[in-house]
């Protein structure tokens, strides 16, 4: 079967900063009969769970590749450096498994593809991608946001 990564809250995985998952079956059904590989990027660098949520600051997910923008938690706690990790652990895992496309959770500053949270904690969103979607698909990964958000 063909591999896909998908976002390990989107396969039920309680790893979202909130301490839950987010599968459904929207996400089944647009992983169809492809195998998930499941991953979370942010738990991978190390980041606990629950832990507090975090926006990017100055611009997306790939400014912050560029050093140009900065990862920071509510707190004002900076986690550039663990979302980079987590996004070079995701492309790695992405590679060793063989993915070509990778579906992963709207809106997160990690796995968001296309829309963010714009860095004022507000709800506000603005165009953008997370690290991790902005690093896959700088290495020729196709990244589609999750159905249903
Ligand atoms: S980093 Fe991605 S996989 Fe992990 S909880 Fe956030 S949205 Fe889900």
């Amino acid at each position: 079967m063909e591999p896909v990564l998908v976002s390990a809250c989107l396969q039920g995985v309680p790893c979202r900063f909130d301490g839950r998952g987010k599968a459904s079956a929207a996400v089944t059904g647009a992983v169809g009969d492809r195998r998930p590989v499941a991953f979370c990027p942010e738990v991978a660098a190390g980041l606990p769970t629950p832990r507090r949520p975090a926006e990017i600051v100055g611009g997306d997910g790939h400014d912050v590749l560029d050093g140009r923008a900065r990862v920071v938690d509510d707190t004002g706690h900076d986690v550039t450096e663990e979302f980079v990790d987590g996004a070079r652990r995701a492309l790695e895992a992405a590679r060793r498994a063989g993915c070509t496309e990778a579906l992963l959770m709207a809106r997160s500053p990690s796995c968001g593809r296309g829309t963010v949270y714009d860095g004022t904690f507000t709800g506000e969103l603005r165009e953008g991608d997370g690290v991790t979607a902005a690093l896959l698909e700088r290495h020729g990964i196709t990244v589609r946001p999750a159905p249903g958000g």
